[in-house]
């Protein structure tokens, strides 16, 4: 699966394409991270690129798109990747239309996350603030006056790339101001609607363990055991009824309870169920991971 993710700074493509890493198993480009990379190594292309960087503008698009091309060479991005500020402007997407051409590579989809610009700079300011406290190195360019041209140099350069790839009807777009963990449920329903994922992808973590179709078999059937105590639960957490007299509110706030303990009993039953299968799972069957891995 090839894709790219667009969005001004701050619009959560880093955080979503390390999502998506971990679920797919695929690479993450970030032109920015290599950029940075290339800075703190003292290379050619570093010395090029640090001031640049530094004021927020963008480095030359013919450093970025070689940059790009050899890294989509490499083994590790042979199953797929996800592009992460770049194509950033349009000569680059043309220039990544062509390597992909000659690479025999097929671009799946263009997810564009959409944000509010006035919730961008407290969103940079609370990735500074973290990165504080975990005592990392903060970016130079994540400094408001800096923040502001990135955004205007978004707008100008990138944002053209929104029409360039709807024209080619690769653009999804998806509400980048929702939780996290709903952007990347929206992504994966994307993907799915594409194509571009298999529909069993969605727990990475228990099909790498128990792909064989014996373990997803066990977990079912988990699961389905699971419900009988759950069922328990259910008569357990049932209160007597309530006294005509406590009247309608007092009637749906037991309701509510009930639902809440009742649900919180399912899902933990069948959280241990299901781990307990997969575990089991795990041990019958690696030679299909590799298969259904190969596959994408
Ligand atoms: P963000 O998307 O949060 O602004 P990145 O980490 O993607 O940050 O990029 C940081 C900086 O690296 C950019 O402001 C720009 O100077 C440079 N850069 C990254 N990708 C590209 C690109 N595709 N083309 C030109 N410059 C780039």
């Amino acid at each position: 699966m090839r894709i790219i993710l667009l969005g001004p700074p701050g619009s959560g493509k880093g955080t979503q394409a390390q999502l998506l890493v971990q679920r797919y198993g695929i690479v993450q480009l970030s032109t920015g991270e290599m950029l940075r990379a290339a800075v703190a190594a003292g290379t050619p292309v570093g010395l090029k690129a640090k001031e640049i960087m530094a004021g927020g503008g963008l480095v030359p698009d013919e450093v970025v798109v070689g940059i790009i091309s050899d890294r989509i060479d490499q083994p590790d991005a042979k199953n797929g990747f996800i592009l992460d500020g770049f194509p950033r402007t349009v000569p680059q997407a043309e220039a990544l239309d062509d390597l992909l051409r000659h690479k025999h590579l097929k671009l799946d989809a263009v997810i564009e996350l959409r944000v509010n610009e006035s919730a961008l700079l407290s969103r940079v300011e609370t990735r500074v603030a973290q990165m504080r406290e975990r005592g990392e190195e903060v970016r130079v360019d994540d400094t408001p006056e800096v923040l502001t041209r990135r955004l205007a140099s978004y707008r100008s350069q990138t944002e053209p790339l929104i029409h360039y790839y709807s024209e080619r009807r690769k653009l999804s777009t998806i509400d980048g101001m929702m939780a996290i963990d709903e952007v990347t449920r929206a992504v994966h329903r994307q993907l799915l609607a594409l194509g571009a994922v298999e529909p069993k992808t969605h727990a990475r973590s228990a099909a790498q363990a128990a792909p064989a179709k014996k373990a997803a078999k066990k977990a079912k059937s988990a699961k389905k055991t699971a419900r009988k105590p759950a069922k328990a639960a259910k008569k357990a957490a049932k209160p007597a009824k309530p006294a005509k007299k406590a009247g309608k509110g007092a009637k749906k706030a037991a309701k509510k309870t009930v639902k809440k303990t009742v649900k919180k009993a399912v899902k933990k039953t069948a959280k241990k169920a299901v781990k307990k299968a997969v575990k089991k799972g795990s041990k019958t069957g690696p030679k299909k991971v590799t298969k259904k891995r190969a596959k994408r």
